[in-house]
Formats: structure tokens, sequence, C-alpha cells
């Protein structure tokens, strides 16, 4: 039986709700390895990012499909992946994911390929999603004053809102999950964003982490119903991880319950259980293991299966979080497809699940949950 469910995820085809733009540049070997981490530093003691649990699935998983044994070497691979270049790298490993749709987040990664060049190589569809804080720090380059920015990201939100699949806000970088839960007085906002402006230099552009601004950009995007993803735990050296547990904003995620607004929390590790409590009690509330599969690797199974204990399964969705190399959205496929068939499969080989209820759930997280939750 766990054999019928291995084959039939294998085959599952997928809607990746949240990722980035992958790169067209041919990676050197310290580019590729400063892409393969979420550290901003290089390996201590000239260690190798392919010594890493994403860097040992790498070998594993994606050194096969670019025609080379398993477990080769990171040199071997970076060999191969330079002299194939990044237009065969990207489609053979985008092709081979099994992703029929990518749902892109577009505030970071300008210089790479957007969502549609991402679906074309990858023979798929797309979706966007807007990122808050990127929309509203290209207003603040041009807003004359607190008023003008205020109307401007408005009127901004509601243009996104008619055309993208939904938000993403990084308030955990910025701000904390812990931000104060109550909407800002319009008032508020403008002063805020007044302060910013006569802050403004020609020289740099702003970096917004102002939490007035930042809270009124979310209960903004709450006003339109949209689906709303929060980055939750695991990221790069810019967050306090601490802060970034999903318990935190529970008074926000309560306010929210009727608004229409569906809170999408991505990645969550290592607070996958707190999520996963989330969205067990909020009816608007929905989780994913995104980046914590990838770099997690071959111990990613463990994370799946905490996130699966309580959550309901019209309630976790897929994601990869892959950003810039296509090796990211390879191995979040299959890292995904192995650990769901892993625990999937031992409750229906010890009988504690039919096998007919394993396919719907799978068929509900693959696809489904996302295509209900975003529509179109
Ligand atoms: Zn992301």
């Amino acid at each position: 039986m766990t054999i019928q469910l291995a084959e039939y995820v294998s085959h599952l085809g997928l809607i990746d709700h949240h990722c980035h733009g992958v790169t067209s540049a041919n990676l050197s070997s310290g580019q590729f390895e400063a892409l393969a981490t979420e550290s901003s530093w290089r390996s201590p003691f000239g260690g190798s990012n392919f010594d890493t649990p994403f860097g040992v699935a790498v070998r594993a998983l994606c050194a096969p499909e670019l025609g080379l044994e398993a477990h080769c070497t990171g040199e071997q691979y970076m060999e191969r992946r330079i002299a194939l270049g990044p237009d065969a790298v990207n489609q053979t490993l985008l092709r081979g994911t099994g992703i029929e749709r990518y749902v892109v987040e577009t505030g970071v990664g300008a210089h790479m390929l957007g969502p549609k060049e991402v679906a074309d190589a990858a023979g798929a569809e797309f979706g966007e999603i807007d990122r808050l804080e990127a929309l509203a720090e290209d207003e603040l380059a041009l807003a004359e004053n607190g008023e003008d920015f205020v109307a401007r990201v408005v009127e901004r939100i509601g243009a996104s809102a008619a055309r993208s699949l939904g938000f993403k806000s990084i308030v955990a970088y910025r701000c904390g999950l812990d931000f104060d839960p109550d909407q800002p007085t319009r008032d508020e906002v403008r002063d805020a964003a007044d302060r910013l402006l006569r802050a403004r230099t020609s020289e740099e552009p702003v970096r917004l982490e102002d939490p007035v601004v930042i809270r009124f950009l979310i209960w903004e995007a709450v006003r339109h119903g949209c689906p709303l993803q929060f980055h939750v735990g695991y990221g790069d050296s810019d967050i306090d991880l601490h802060r970034c547990d999903p318990s935190k904003m529970t008074e926000f995620i309560r306010r929210t319950v009727d608004t229409g607004a569906s809170i999408m929390l991505l990645h969550c590790y290592p607070f996958q259980r707190e999520a996963a409590f989330l969205a067990q009690v909020y009816p608007h509330v929905y989780l994913d293991t995104g980046a914590a599969v990838n770099y997690t690797g071959f111990g990613s199974h463990a994370i799946i299966r905490e996130s699966l204990e309580l959550a309901p399964f019209n309630k976790v969705m897929f994601s990869t979080d892959a950003y810039g190399l296509p090796e990211l959205y390879y191995c979040g496929s299959h890292l995904w497809r192995r650990g769901v068939a892993r625990v999937f499969g031992d409750w229906v080989a010890d009988d504690e699940m039919s096998l007919d209820d394993a396919k719907r759930y799978l068929d509900m997280i693959a696809v489904g949950n996302a295509a209900k939750v975003y529509g179109r």
C-alpha cells in the first residue's frame, strides 16, 4: 500500500504557493554557494555549502538530473552546471519538479527571472504576490509628504489587490511578529511617514522599518480581503528568531477572523507546531513548511510530520520558497514528496488511514487548498 502511495505522491501536480524568481546568470561556485544558504557569510575553515543538509540533497537529487552520479562532489556538480549553462539547468530542474503553478513573490530579486519567465522555463502557469514593504518603499521614494504617501499606498494596494493573488509581509524581519495588533489611525500613519520622508536622502533608498507604517500596510491589505502571507520563523541574519513565533501575532489573527482575509504562515520552522495550532483554531489561518524543507534536507520529513500533527488537512499547503536557484525548486518538491509519502505512508501501512483518504488529503495539500484560497 505504501508503494502505491509513494507512486501516487511522485505524480502529484503541485501549486507552489510561495516562491521567488530564478537567476539566469551562469553562477560561479561562490555565487552558487551564496544562494544555497540563508547565511550572509562564507562557510568557515574553507568549508562548503555542499556539506549542509541542502547541499547533500542537491548532490543526491539534482546531480542525476544533470547527468552525474548521485552524491558526486560539489566540484563535480559545479563543473557540470557551468558547462550546461543556466538555461539548460533551469529548464531541466524546473521541469522535473512537477510544479504546475508558480505563485511568485516579487519583492526580492528584481534582477532575476520574473514570474512569467520562470513559468515559461518550467512549462507551467504562474501567479503573483506583491510584497507590502517593497511597494511602500517605492512610494516613499516618490511621495511629497505623509499625506501624499498614504494616498499613494491606498491606491497602489487597491490596484495590486485587483491584479495579484495576494500580499506578503516581512513584518517578522522588520519589527517581529509581536507587532501591535491595533490598526493605526490615518493621522498616526501620516505623521510616521512624514518622519521617514524628512530623514530620506537622495543617496539611499528608504528601508521601511517603521512599525506604524507597516501595520498600516497590513491592515490596508486585510481591508481588501486577500490572502496575506507572513514570513514566519527561519530566515536570514536580519531576523530575531525568537520574535518570529507566529503565536506572538495571535491577537492580530483573532481580530481578522471575520475580515475575509486569509493568513498564510510561511516556512514556520521551528514553530511549525505553533503554526499548526493557529491553523487548527482559526478558520482563516494556513501554514506551509516551505524553506524549512529545503534547508533541513533529508531530515525534513520530521518537520513535515510535525506540521501535520494537529492542523486539519485543508489548512496545510505546499511551497518551496525557492529563490535564485532552480535546485531549491527541485529539492523543495522532491523532499516534500519524500516527506509526505513517509508520513502518510506510515499511517496507511499501520491501517490508521485508508489509502483513499491519504490520496484525498494529499490532493488538498498539493493543489486543492491553494486553489481555494487564492481562487484564481
Ligand atoms: Zn520567500
